[in-house]
């Protein structure tokens, strides 16, 4: 997080300085509006914090700078000592991202601590809108109010033509007129986009009507819409609530991107890349689900690498852990598209090959056991043992006749386990097959 600082006084830059160290921050500063702009075309900067009385101007005059900057501008927050209407407007149709009061250093405090924990902008000034108006003195004016505060705006005069670009345009939030002289009106709006599937239904969405009652409020509202904004339009306001928002919609973005990534993450082995056992137990149950469904085969095949252990002791960890990586870069490539590598643990692995019949995985396990003798990862001999067994629709059926439990995955991950263990007792580097018909468990 890079950040400038404006301001001229030296008590001032003592307390800034403190402040953003307590949170991990070092900030520039500079003294003058001119030297700032100097610093912002030269640095790329993530936000700029501005006092608003400075030597040769004021700090809306650097706002208005950079917001002509182009799309990677940084935010920019006003300090401020006073409380007035007259600088909040100019300050926010400046484009300035934020106001903060020198007086609340608490709230100074927490926007600072944010800014360093979240490394996030707290405020979006970027976005595509979507406005519905069939207004067109009202939309240009909407627009102007939108573009204003920094973001594109594109209007639609019908709910119909909106809707049928929506799913291209990728917008960043909708502005719809209640009342449209349509057969759809703001509200099949709402309820249209909150309907689709995904990302898209999550688009916040501000209804604008001339009823200022709190029934059609409360409609508006229920229907699903983020905000509502009483006609006639306060530019301020409709700004705010833009930014909000768009900004919530960001963040929201963000968290959803890093659960995914965690989710990813949490299910891989970070030694070698591949799917590990929370992920088995996560996938495992929809693959025996659809294999019963299709009445298809299902293939597994538990690899183990034999006498890991020696490797280890002869060559040290390290390389251990290199034999793994590539032992484990040889099962990706083996793999096709629907089939998973799992490390089990250790040096045992397991292929659940969806569609893939007896003869199919034996084949592919032989193949597999040539190719690790083949192999030498880190220059070093290895060989494996493979268990292979295979359900399909027969298999499913025989073993619910016989009375026992439905087949599940415990049943055939045992064969499979069953299968190896017979490799290890011939003498190793060999393939062995358990039919699950015949599998006593
Ligand atoms: P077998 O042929 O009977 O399978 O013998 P083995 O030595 O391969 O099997 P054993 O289960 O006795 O030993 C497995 C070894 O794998 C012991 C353990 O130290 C090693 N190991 C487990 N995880 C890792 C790892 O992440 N990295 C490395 N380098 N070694 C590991
Ligand atoms: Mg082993
Ligand atoms: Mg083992």
């Amino acid at each position: 997080m890079k950040i400038l600082v404006l301001e001229q006084s030296r008590v001032q830059q003592i307390i800034l300085s403190a402040l953003f160290k307590e949170c991990g921050l070092a900030p520039d500063f500079v003294e003058t509006v001119a030297e700032a702009k100097a610093a912002v075309d030269k640095d790329e900067y993530d936000f700029v914090f501005t006092g608003y009385s400075l030597p040769d101007g004021n700090g809306i005059e650097l706002g208005l700078y950079i917001r002509n900057m182009g799309r990677s501008r940084p935010g920019i927050v006003l300090l401020t000592t006073e409380d007035k209407r007259s600088i909040i407007k100019e300050a926010l149709s400046a484009g300035i991202t934020r106001i903060l009061f020198r007086s609340s250093r608490h709230e100074l405090h927490t926007f600072i601590r944010e800014l360093a924990d979240t490394d996030i902008e707290l405020e979006v000034r970027d976005g595509k809108v979507l406005l519905v108006d069939d207004d067109r003195t009202m939309s240009q004016v909407i627009k102007a109010i939108v573009e204003e505060a920094g973001y594109s705006c594109i209007v639609e005069n019908s709910a119909e033509r909106a809707m049928s670009r929506f799913n291209d345009l990728d917008v960043d939030l909708v502005i719809s007129d209640y009342y449209l002289l349509d057969s759809l009106t703001g509200l099949d709006i709402v309820t249209m986009i909150r309907q689709m599937g995904g990302k898209k239904a999550r688009v916040p969405i501000v209804v604008i009507s001339g009823q200022a009652n709190v029934e059609t409020r409360v409609e508006i509202l229920r229907c699903g819409a983020n905000d509502y904004v009483a006609k006639p339009i306060v530019p301020e306001e409709l700004q705010a609530r833009i930014t909000n928002l768009i900004t919530q919609k960001r963040l929201f973005d963000r968290v959803e991107n890093q659960r995914i990534e965690l989710q990813q993450l949490a299910m891989t082995d970070s030694l070698t890349g591949l799917y590990n056992r929370h992920y088995l137990s996560d996938v495992a149950p929809k693959r025996i689900a659809e294999a019963k469904r299709h009445k298809a085969n299902l293939a597994l095949m538990v690899i183990d690498i034999d006498h890991f252990k020696t490797v280890n002791d002869s060559y040290g960890h390290d390389t251990g852990d290199d034999v793994l990586r590539e032992f484990a870069t040889l099962l990706k490539k083996s793999c096709r598209q629907e089939d998973i590598a799992i490390r089990l643990g250790g040096e045992e692995f397991l292929l659940i090959l969806p569609h893939c019949s007896q003869p199919g995985a034996l084949e592919k396990a032989e193949k597999l056991r040539n190719e690790v003798v083949q192999l030498k990862p880190a220059g070093i001999e290895i060989t494996a043992s493979f268990g292979v067994t295979c359900a399909d629709g027969d298999s499913f059926e025989s073993v619910a006749n016989k009375g026992s439990r439905n087949l599940d995955f415990g049943i055939i991950f045992s064969a499979a386990d069953s299968a190896v263990y017979q490799a290890k007792k011939s003498g190793r580097n060999c393939v062995k097959f358990q039919d699950i018909a015949n599998f006593e468990h």
